[in-house]
């Protein structure tokens, strides 16, 4: 039996492949949709679809974006997309936001963001669902970043809200990882997760426009904490910057301590091993959620969760005999 089916394309999505090569981003916008969408006929297509692309992406700059809602992402991003269009580059904003998948209300949606930004045809953003699992960014968030690539956009930026997993999930698909903090965060820092600080390649103070004195003693902060830890690359010590998003100050800068970084783990072989790594961990991660879907909606599992939950609950079962219980039951194609 062969590894893979057959991918054939038919022949509306050998068109629709056709004009996101040719960079047409209505195309690009409906293969997005497709590999968010849930229905399992779309899922079949965006398969199908991605394994067709697959060979033209993965030449772009990925780089990650985190912070607080009200640090300045949205400015941040805006600006920089601005500075790279005039450099010749096309930039697409994927933004991921957890909050929207618990609260049912959106920080990243709400407003009008990177007003002038989208209305450039060199840009493409889009806001990506976050439909739960993969710690809140949405299972297709990497996917749609592939599909940019293919349709010649060679930066990608993927925004997050700095809240739960998200961050973890967007420095696992990007090639570097930007935090941003505002002057006086103090405070922020010593909140921040470790792990997360351990994950970030470069850290922006923005808004140095406001308190240069304040964003100067933040920076200096962050640089103190940073020495306590583990570098995000073996010969990278993450610079810590001064930027105003909104006044433009400091981006150009900012690129050019990206360049050098990608230079530095190119160079070090880091940046392809990291991406290997990513692939990999990726395709983990989609058979994990993919499993727990399968154990959730099995028949038999769902026959037998409710007792079985109670009997755990009241101490009759052991939880280890129930969890096995139940997936042998998964296993149990028969169901009940
Ligand atoms: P986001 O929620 O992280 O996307 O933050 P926004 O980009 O929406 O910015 C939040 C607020 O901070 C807005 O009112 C911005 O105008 C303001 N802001 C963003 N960057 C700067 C900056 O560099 N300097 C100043 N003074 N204000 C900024």
């Amino acid at each position: 039996m062969p590894v893979l089916p057959n991918f054939q394309l038919n022949r509306e999505d050998q068109a629709l492949v056709g004009a996101v090569l040719a960079g047409q981003r209505r195309a690009l916008a409906k293969t997005i949709t497709l590999i968010e969408s849930t229905r399992s006929d779309h899922r079949q297509r965006a398969g199908t679809l991605l394994h067709a692309l697959l060979p033209n992406s993965g030449n772009s700059i990925r780089l990650g974006i985190s912070g607080t809602p009200g640090v300045g992402k949205s400015t941040f991003i805006e600006a920089l997309g601005l500075h790279l269009i005039e450099q010749g580059h096309r930039v697409a904003v994927l933004a991921v936001d957890p909050s929207s998948s618990c609260s049912g209300g959106s920080i990243l949606g709400d407003k009008t963001r990177m007003e002038l930004l989208s209305a450039r045809d060199e840009a493409f953003i889009r806001p990506s669902p976050s439909s739960g699992s993969l710690g809140g960014v949405a299972a297709s968030t990497r996917e749609a970043m592939l599909v940019c690539e293919a349709a010649g956009f060679d930066v990608i930026i993927v925004e997050t809200v700095g809240v739960g997993q998200s961050e973890t999930a967007v420095a696992g698909m990007t090639d570097a990882f930007c935090l941003l903090q505002q002057p006086n965060a103090g405070d922020d820092l010593q909140a921040m997760k470790k792990g997360i600080v351990e994950l970030a390649d470069i850290f922006v103070v923005n808004k140095a426009d406001l308190d240069p004195v304040a964003a100067d003693l933040t920076a200096g902060q962050i640089t103190g904490a940073l020495t306590l830890l583990r570098p995000s690359a073996a010969r990278w010590q993450p610079p810590v910057l001064k930027v105003s998003a909104a006044l433009g100050e400091g981006i150009g800068n900012f690129w050019q301590q990206l360049g050098l970084f990608r230079q530095t783990v190119g160079e070090t072989g880091e940046l392809a091993a990291k991406r290997r790594h990513q692939s990999l961990s990726w395709m983990w991660a989609l058979i994990e959620s993919g499993l727990q879907e399968r154990f959730r909606e099995n028949p038999g599992v769902r026959a037998a969760m409710p007792d079985l939950s109670a009997a755990v609950e009241n101490g009759s079962v052991s939880p280890t005999l129930a969890a096995h219980r139940l997936l042998e039951l998964m296993g149990d194609t028969t169901g009940i």
